[in-house]
């Protein structure tokens, strides 16, 4: 099961021109929620077989017509995460994806590591034009690993498929869940993913919701300890590190420019503050398998179904929407935080333990000096 923290595909790259406001970077599209795996943190809490009310080919094809409309004439379109569930267990991908890419939308697809996902299938994604794929590994061996996806043999599957991506020449991004059991792995995962080929490791910091529910989060303390190893492996890495939903990573990044003699006016006007602004609802859009619009995956409040409404209208105009867009609108920490418009917060974790979406980030230990430093 890849739904969980399929976000953020090694092949889209930050854009500090992208207006957030108008469209999103990226949209994840839960194709299904069928899935051959049952992950102990899935999101999607995926079944075998699809659920009813799944958005038919034909109605499928109606919502990529309509994403057209985030872009004039001329302009970048965002890029579409096709995930599940499973979307291998779609009959219908090969045509999605090439309605997608015959309209300009560049696809992702973040399978599961199941018997559907073979060598001949790696290679006929990339014929059908997916640009990159997402897997997840949450662990440095097979106990570790096996024992969070529920199937023995996922971890040797999911190395093998990790070669076969990069054979296949796909942009490859590696997904790893972190939790308080999980976290201490993270160096033996790194040197593990260090002797494969892969565009960006991306660290899930878990929130609980779906399976996920089960499982338990860091403590902030300990959540900041292992933003600041990322940092620093970070340098050395062969491939880019970035995190899922703890974006609290930025705020380092952003005192790191101010440690080496940036003016504050400077790391504002960093070429990734504005990037690094992506977070749910700003930059990101979810779509599920029966149509329902929500921020992100892990912010699992409906906005409107694509059935009914544009999901051009949706993702602007709808009021949740735009509240996740101003960062003055959220409260507690982040809301005074000189880092909210490039931070901000996981909002969907404030909204897992608040039921609050604006409120502060529970993962994040910063006291917000409340004032922007002078210039
Ligand atoms: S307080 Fe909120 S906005 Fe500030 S760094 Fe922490 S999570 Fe980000």
């Amino acid at each position: 099961m890849t739904a969980t923290h399929a976000v953020g595909i090694g092949s889209v790259k930050p854009n500090a021109d992208w207006a957030y406001e108008r469209a999103p970077m990226i949209i994840y599209w839960e194709l299904t929620n069928a899935c051959g795996l049952a992950c102990r943190h899935c999101r999607a809490t995926a079944m075998p077989d699809p659920a009813p009310g799944e958005l038919t080919t034909s109605q499928a094809i109606a919502v990529l017509d309509d994403m057209l409309g985030f872009a004039a004439e001329g302009e970048a379109l965002p890029h579409v995460v096709m995930t599940g569930g499973d979307p291998l267990k779609r009959p219908d991908l090969a045509e999605l994806v090439a309605a997608a890419t015959a309209r300009g939308l560049g696809v992702s697809l973040a399978p599961a590591v199941t018997p559907l996902l073979t060598r001949e299938k790696i290679f006929w994604m990339k014929e059908i034009g997916v640009q990159a794929i997402s897997l997840s590994l949450d662990g440095s061996n097979a106990a570790y690993h096996d024992g969070v996806r529920m199937v023995p043999g996922t971890f040797d599957a999911t190395i093998e498929a990790l070669d076969i991506a990069a054979d296949a020449g796909l942009s490859v991004q590696v997904n790893t869940l972190v939790t308080d059991t999980t976290a201490a792995d993270l160096p033996a995962v790194y040197e593990l993913l260090s002797r494969h080929t892969l565009m960006q490791w991306s660290l899930f910091f878990l929130i609980s919701i779906g399976r996920g529910s089960e499982l338990t989060e860091l403590s902030p303390g300990e959540a900041e300890r292992w933003l600041l190893w990322a940092q620093r492996t970070g340098r050395e890495a062969p491939f880019r590190i970035k995190t899922t939903e703890a974006m609290h990573y930025r705020r380092l990044l952003g005192s790191a420019l101010l440690r080496a003699g940036k003016s504050w006016g400077e790391v504002e006007q960093h070429p990734m503050s504005r990037a690094f602004g992506i977070r749910d609802g700003n930059g990101i859009v979810f779509i599920s398998h029966q149509g329902d619009v929500s921020p992100s995956g892990f912010l699992p409040v409906t906005v409107g179904n694509v059935k009914d409404t544009s999901l051009v209208e949706l993702y602007r105009d709808t009021e949740l929407m735009r509240s996740l867009r101003d960062p003055d609108q959220f409260k507690g920490r982040c809301g005074v935080c000189e880092y909210r418009k490039w931070c901000g917060g996981s909002r969907a974790r404030a909204y897992a333990w608040t039921g609050d979406p604006l409120e502060a980030d529970p993962l994040c230990p910063y006291q917000p000096r409340t004032t922007v430093p002078a210039q």
